[in-house]
């Protein structure tokens, strides 16, 4: 061995600190340390850790059945899409394990339908500056995150990246080569940027006027993420595409990609698929987790917790502006643009005992468990405020 790497790959930034279990808000290390989680697995542990509801329905089903592939229905899949179509306003979905399979299925299915109505010449789309979908090479090369493409050419040819938030940016993108447009309405990875409102209709506008598509990329923003099950309701917007993944399935490798019905009808047995797609154990988890979602007062105690983190979170940037430069969000999807290294800072709120999420541009992401409690705030920002104080 030429150098002396640990034979898990070393393509994460990770702390040397060993997780053993979680309970609600709470990680615990093997040291027997307690953790305010408010990482939540970057944005995927939307009912934290445990969740009673959720734990039991993936043990009933394990004693069930785990796979049996897309030859045949099963129960879970049959419910879990009539229940997801059901909240939404599109009208039929697809099933796969991660954000990027949902993103990637997205594209093609854009693509595809173009295709199919005789315009086969309409396969660009338009992508934003900031951008995150994902790791594979289509997602890379849709992204717009440098360090995520470096030394993985040639990228794929068909993305048109334009500026964020800028609608003649995205007018002058828009050929006769377009497929659509590929947007998260709220970008995660990328330090959390928030789509104006009016941008986001006017943009959807835009779609509908030029004959593309309008895909959102949902899997950090949506799911409740924002306060609403699918964050295109909070915009008030009506997408073609929606992708989405993390917390649908709250720590399950759980994805989904939901088509209108105009995008449904161009596919067909053999134009796409997934081998774990679908599988029984993810479809339980997923209809366990909307249980929850369902219940009464959910996102209204999303909408609670949010005011009182974002008001906490711009007091202490009131306190500190030599360390707090910006504070942002929507829902619990809260970045905090930190002056020098937020990893640092970052580091040590983890050894007081608070998790947070790195972004990029020195933001660090507060996204914790949309069920943190009110008493969960107030400490997360107590311990923030204890390691700015110094
Ligand atoms: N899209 C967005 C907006 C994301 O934030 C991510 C993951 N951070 C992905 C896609 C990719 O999801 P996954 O890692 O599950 O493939």
């Amino acid at each position: 061995m030429l150098h002396d790497i640990p034979t898990y790959l070393p393509v994460y930034r990770r702390a040397n600190v060993t997780m053993v279990r979680g309970e609600g808000a709470y990680l615990f290390d093997d040291c027997g340390n307690r953790y305010l989680d408010c990482a939540s697995g970057i944005a995927v542990n939307a009912l934290g850790h445990g969740h009673p509801h959720v734990v039991a329905a993936l043990k009933a089903q394990a004693d069930l059945l785990w796979h049996c592939s897309n030859n045949y229905l099963n129960d879970q899949l049959v419910r879990f899409a009539d229940r997801l179509v059901g909240e939404s306003v599109l009208d039929s979905v697809f099933f796969c394990s991660t954000g990027t399979e949902a993103v990637e299925a997205g594209i093609k299915f854009m693509r595809r339908f173009h295709t199919m109505n005789g315009q086969p010449q309409r396969q660009r789309i338009v992508t934003f500056e900031g951008g995150f979908h994902g790791r594979s090479i289509t997602c890379i090369s849709a992204g717009g995150n440098e360090v995520a493409r470096k030394g993985y050419a040639p990228l794929l040819e068909g993305f048109d990246r334009v500026a964020f938030n800028d609608l003649a940016a995205v007018k002058a993108a828009i050929s006769d080569e377009t497929a659509g447009v590929l947007i998260e309405p709220v970008q995660g990875e990328g330090g959390v940027h928030i789509a104006d409102r009016s941008y986001l209709q006017q943009l959807a506008a835009l779609c509908r006027e030029s004959g593309i598509l309008l895909m959102l990329d949902e899997v950090q923003c949506g799911y409740g993420r924002c306060g609403s099950l699918f964050t295109y309701d909070v915009y008030d917007v009506r997408p073609d595409v929606v992708a989405c993944a993390k917390g649908i399935g709250n720590g399950f490798p759980l994805g989904a990609c939901l088509v209108s019905a105009a995008v449904a009808n161009t596919l067909e047995p053999g134009c796409h698929g997934s081998t774990y797609g679908s599988n029984p154990l993810a479809m339980a988890v997923g209809n366990a987790v909307l249980d929850v979602m369902q219940s009464h007062g959910f996102f209204t105690h999303i909408h609670e917790v949010s005011a009182q983190l974002m008001r906490g979170l711009q007091q202490l940037m009131a306190q500190y502006p030599d360390q707090i430069e910006a504070v942002r969000g929507l829902g619990l999807l809260i970045g905090v643009k930190i002056r020098g290294n937020a990893r640092a800072l970052a580091d040590q709120l983890r050894v007081k005992g608070l998790l947070v999420a790195p972004a990029y541009g020195d933001v660090l992401r507060f996204v914790p468990p949309l069920i943190i409690a009110s008493a969960q705030v107030e400490e997360a920002l107590s311990i923030t405020e204890q390691t700015l104080k110094g």
